[in-house]
């Protein structure tokens, strides 16, 4: 550890550690700033006087030390060793007293000097200093070069309320400084004042680089694990790195928790990708923070933003755009894409209007699609299918609305709508005479501990046999899914529901992980069915996909049978079950009790080596 002197005439700064790099002379450090917090001075004098001492320091958990001896700032000063008591004390959150430094066993080997000082301290008194909403931000410290016999109870409160005085200064400091408390690097307000004058004095147009930290609820699972003086240092040594980086002339800023942002000015770093690349290669190196390593995901944007978009704009959610998306690509940089934005602020609105519409409910709707049993020609289940009329957008498709549903979280509700409408319309149709089974699509999302819970319950509420239910998941859900998933479907088997494999082909299982499937029916995807009237590889997919599975045990229904020739092929294949819009397309229930009794008999198999016996 080592000191390096402040450029502030009477006061010196002491800096420690590779973190403390943060506070090194660059511009968008504090170096060279006094310790401007208001009426810093007073408290000094206050708590000199209230304990009798004549030394006074202020640590900050970055590393910053700054000292007063008889309630004046101390002169430059050369460069020194600090105790580490007095970072041990700036980085705890509880106080710290030594009455006689020679009698305590922290100070065999190093005596707590100080080389204003001609004696060496002996008494050591230390409070932490918080801001108001509650982050360690360093210790205040009192010194003496006598030892002392006690430390009494109204010089303690002294000394607390003259640390909570400081950390309440910090904050106002930081509010009209415009720095944040923990890095000490300019904030959002400063950013947004210096890209205006940058683009009203100097340039039509800017380059902003942002950079984040980690997605904020990985930071925040972070947080709860290590605790926020970890975050705070690791932010420190975020911000170190960055200014290690950025050009010389150039301000770092901080302009959200795990985020800081740059007015760059110009746009070499897009002329040479390789600087970014280096930015990133930086940041993915592991830090060391307060002793252990870490690795973060950083995410590097950049945006130009031009004067005019500067009314009523706001380049930093631009810039965001870009560095989110870069946090999940392999370069770990990007630069903004308008198109992307709009995609994403349509997908908002979107799932804002979806979760209205799950309230609401008056916008859904399902339809169903008739499948009939190739032996029989009979329709003998229904597939529910999820519709949803938007009043002003339209029709917006499933392929659209379920993928929304999955990544918003809203997939549970949805499902839980679906079986609750397609049961209770399933018991009306059964109670009228038509025996058919219904088969329910399930996301993987849905694949929950409480799945079999809510079918049941719904099959009850509705006294509807579970054997007259089918469950739909896509080849993919499936295979993703682990032993505790395989056991749920296995529990819905055994209460008699019916397991299908949704859109077969599409996913990339081989035949060892199908025979593992706890699953009835195989459906076969629709590409390949379609594909059949044009190529002979379709043609022979279909043949012994069906086939193979059969021999497998499965019921095996082929999807997207469109034409009458299609249906006539699959009517010689090892298929159970036909299902396309040559047969219906999906209706709405009021549609289908007409339907059903226009077509009571679809073309069926004549007895062959296929027919179920
Ligand atoms: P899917 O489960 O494979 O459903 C079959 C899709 O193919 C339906 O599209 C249906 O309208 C369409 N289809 C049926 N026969 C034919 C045909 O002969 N030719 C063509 N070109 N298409 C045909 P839809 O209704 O647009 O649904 C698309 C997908 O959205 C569904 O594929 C399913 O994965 C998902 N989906 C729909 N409703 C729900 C739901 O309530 N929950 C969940 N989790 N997913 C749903
Ligand atoms: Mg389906
Ligand atoms: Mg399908």
């Amino acid at each position: 550890m080592h000191t390096t002197t402040g450029s502030d005439p009477g006061q010196y700064a002491a800096e420690m550690g590779a973190d403390a790099k943060t506070s090194a002379a660059s511009p968008g450090t504090p170096a060279g700033d006094a310790f401007a917090v208001p009426g810093f001075d007073a408290v000094v004098r206050l708590a000199s006087r209230s304990l009798g001492v004549p030394l006074v320091s202020l640590v900050l958990n970055g590393g910053t030390a700054y000292w007063f001896a008889n309630g004046n700032a101390l002169p430059a000063h050369d460069p020194r060793t600090l105790h580490p008591l007095y970072l041990e004390a700036a980085r705890s959150l509880t106080s710290h007293v030594v009455l006689d430094t020679l009698q305590d066993e922290r100070f065999r080997d190093a005596t707590l000097g100080l080389a204003v000082s001609p004696a060496p301290i002996r008494f050591f008194a230390s409070e932490p200093v918080c801001t108001l909403t509650g982050q360690q931000i360093g210790a205040l410290c009192v010194m003496d070069t006598s030892p002392r016999e006690a430390l009494t109870e109204s010089e303690q409160t002294a000394l607390r309320d003259a640390a909570s005085l400081v950390g309440a200064g910090v904050v106002l400091r930081s509010y009209l400084g415009r720095t944040d408390p923990i890095t000490q690097l300019p904030h959002r307000y400063a950013f947004f004042d210096d890209l205006r004058r940058h683009l009203h004095d100097r340039a039509p147009h800017a380059w902003v680089i942002a950079i984040d930290v980690a997605p904020v609820q990985r930071f925040n699972a972070f947080i709860r694990a290590m605790g926020h003086a970890y975050a705070d240092e690791l932010m420190r040594a975020v911000a170190s790195r960055t200014l290690g980086w950025i050009p010389p002339d150039t301000r770092l800023y901080q302009v959200g928790t795990t985020r800081f942002a740059a007015v760059l000015r110009d746009h070499h770093v897009l002329t040479d990708t390789t600087r970014l690349d280096d930015l990133v290669a930086r940041l993915r190196e592991p830090f060391d923070c307060l002793g252990i390593p870490l690795t973060i995901q950083p995410g590097v944007g950049l945006v130009r933003i031009d004067a005019s978009e500067l009314r009523g704009g706001d380049p930093l959610r631009l810039v965001m755009n870009a560095s989110h998306a870069a946090q999940h690509s392999m370069r770990g940089w990007a630069v903004y894409d308008r198109h992307q934005d709009e995609q994403h602020r349509q997908e908002f609105f979107l799932v804002t209007e979806l979760a209205a519409a799950l309230t609401d409910r008056t916008e859904l709707d399902l339809h169903y699609q008739p499948r009939v049993d190739l032996d029989s020609g009979r329709c003998v289940a229904l597939e529910a299918l999820a519709r949803w009329h938007h009043p002003t957008l339209g029709p917006i498709p499933p392929g659209q609305f379920i993928g929304l549903a999955e990544r918003a979280g809203l997939m549970r509700s949805l499902t839980q709508w679906v079986l609750e409408h397609g049961v209770a319309q399933l018991a009306a149709w059964r109670r009228e005479g038509h025996d058919i089974k219904l088969s329910i699509n399930v996301s993987s999302t849905d694949l929950g501990a409480d799945l079999v819970g809510r079918v049941q319950q719904v099959a009850e509420q509705h006294k509807v046999g579970l054997d007259m239910l089918e469950l739909e998941f896509t080849e993919s859900t499936l295979i993703e899914h682990s032993a505790t998933t395989r056991r749920h479907l296995t529990a819905l088997r055994q209460l008699g529901a019916g397991i299908a494999i949704d859109d077969f082909g599409t996913g990339y299982s081989n035949l060892a992980a199908l025979r593992q499937m706890p699953a009835t029916s195989l459906k076969i995807d629709q590409s390949f069915v379609r594909g059949m009237g044009t190529s002979q590889h379709d043609e022979a997919i279909v043949r012994s996909v069906a086939e193979l599975a059969r021999n497998m045990g499965f019921r095996v229904v082929v999807e997207g049978v469109e034409t009458p020739q299609l249906y006539d092929s699959v009517l010689g294949m090892a298929c159970d079950e036909a299902q396309g819009f040559h047969i219906a397309r999906p209706m709405p229930s009021a549609e289908l009790p007409a339907w059903l009794a226009a077509h009571p008999g679809m073309p069926a198999r004549r007895w062959s080596r296929y027919t179920r016996v």
